[in-house]
């Protein structure tokens, strides 16, 4: 019998699983048992903080992950914290193999003067706080402000625009938190400007997500066509990019007197790099430098302007958390390791091992593909003998710790809770704090 500790149980975290348990069930190998950590008492990482509530067709996978998480030899340990209920040194005793996919949970910092000025956000925290992270519940962002401004031209960039611009009617059917929809009932923004320190043909944004920003219902994207290249340019661009700058050149195509019958405007403010955030304690404005692209690459200008700005999110990208003892890549925001393997016996996965990009199905393959390393490091001889206690091991700890362990059933109650709870047309009413959730389970 063989014993894997992953820690996590977001995408990466499932699909590890499932790749170990189809792996190990084949008749030539030993058993295996999976524990699935997470530190919140709920599965599903990403899928329940990081997808946008009015996503909810992609939110749909994780009945996949709820597939493997009801079998006999997968079980989710939920509230437990690796590093402060239990160390990584400690599972390496237990369990033959600890696979970290802890994802990227923190902000990547813009490095600009004023970032640290009220009301200005990172996209961790802000999408966490739409979506009921226990940790941004309480962020408050004030949104009574006219102008909001989202900086980066990636997918999560357009998730945050498109859920400041929505009426209460278009999240019919999404599981957005009750604070954050009350906030968002409240609000009354004018404008809403993307920022990009680059042009069209640098876009991160895929077509179907650019193409939900041109069908809101009181919202109009306005993009500059100066900005635009020629259009025979767009032929050595690949065909999902393609698709999203022809959507560019379709906002761009709006007329004003479309434009007037929607009161938001989501201006696209490319060429232009944050160089501050300006304002008395609270934002004001971001100022930027106009840029040009060399070689790939975004060049100051010299010249700078400020966009008002009642509200920044940043949506620049993302980090791991680092865990004493675990070699960590300062630079890229993950940990250090040779396509999967960090240490004899420590594996990541996911974001953890490549950083923040790629769709979710990006991780099913990263998962068969560590489970193949461990497999290989079982069969040479890396990993040592099957001897560990796995689960009954860690359950002897976690008694003796008191540790209040909430299982994959204590979940199905939280659930059932959240699902009794959820307003019209909602799928669920999140819990938004981890008392409430344990509150739930009895
Ligand atoms: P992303 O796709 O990497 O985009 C980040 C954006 O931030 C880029 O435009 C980047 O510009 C810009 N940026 C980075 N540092 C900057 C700085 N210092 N100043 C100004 N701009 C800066 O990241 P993401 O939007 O966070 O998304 C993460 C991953 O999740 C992606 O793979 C994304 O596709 C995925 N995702 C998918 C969906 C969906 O499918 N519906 C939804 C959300 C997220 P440069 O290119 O110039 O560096």
């Amino acid at each position: 019998m063989r014993h894997i500790a992953i820690i996590g149980s977001g995408p990466a975290g499932y699909y590890t699983a499932e790749a170990a348990q189809k792996h190990f069930a084949k008749d030539d190998h030993e058993d295996v048992r999976v524990d699935i950590f997470d530190m919140l008492p709920v599965p599903y990482g990403l899928i329940r903080f990081g997808v946008a509530p009015d996503h909810q067709s992609i939110k749909g996978v994780s009945r996949r992950y709820e597939k493997v998480a009801l079998t006999d030899n997968v079980r989710f340990v939920g509230n437990v914290c690796i590093g402060k209920d239990i160390t990584i040194p400690e599972l390496q005793e237990l369990y033959d193999a600890v696979v970290l996919a802890t994802g990227a949970p923190n902000d990547k910092q813009m490095g600009i003067a004023g970032e640290d000025k009220a009301n200005v956000f990172g996209s961790a925290a802000f999408v966490g706080w739409y979506n009921g992270h226990p940790e941004f519940a309480e962020l408050a962002p004030d949104l009574s402000g006219k102008n909001a401004v989202v900086i980066g031209m990636g997918n999560v960039a357009l998730d945050v625009a498109r859920i400041l611009s929505k009426t209460e009617e278009e999240f019919a059917g999404a599981d957005i938190v009750a604070h954050a929809l009350d906030a968002l009932r409240e609000a009354n923004p004018e404008t809403i400007t993307i920022v990009g320190r680059r042009g069209p043909h640098q876009i991160m944004m895929t077509p179907k997500e650019l193409g939900e920003l041109g069908a809101l219902e009181r919202a109009s994207p306005r993009v500059d066509s100066d900005d635009l290249p020629e259009e025979a340019e767009d032929a050595l661009l690949e065909p999902g990019m393609r698709k999203s700058v022809n959507h560019l050149r379709n906002f761009a195509a709006i007329t004003e007197d479309e434009h007037a019958q929607k009161p938001i405007a989501v201006h696209f403010d490319m060429f232009a790099s944050p160089t501050e955030i300006i304002g008395d304690g609270k934002a004001s404005a971001l100022r930027v430098e106009r840029t040009k692209v060399e070689t790939g690459r975004a060049v100051g200008t010299g010249e700078f302007y400020d966009i008002p700005a009642d509200l920044v999110v940043a949506c620049i990208g993302y980090r791991s958390s680092p865990i004493p003892g675990v070699p960590f890549d300062e630079r890229m925001g993950r940990f250090a390791n040779d396509e999967g393997r960090i240490l004899t016996g420590i594996y990541c996965v996911g974001w953890a091992r490549r950083g923040p990009s790629g769709t979710i199905g990006t991780n099913r393959p990263d998962g068969y593909s560590v489970v193949d390393l461990i497999a290989e490091d079982v069969s040479n001889g890396t990993l040592g003998r099957a001897n560990k206690q796995g689960r009954d091991g860690f359950d002897a700890l976690a008694n003796e710790r008191g540790l209040d362990v909430v299982t994959f059933q204590d979940w199905k109650k939280i659930e059932e809770a959240e699902t009794a709870a959820a307003r019209k047309g909602a799928p669920r009413e999140k819990f938004v704090n981890v008392e409430s959730m344990i509150g739930a389970v009895s």
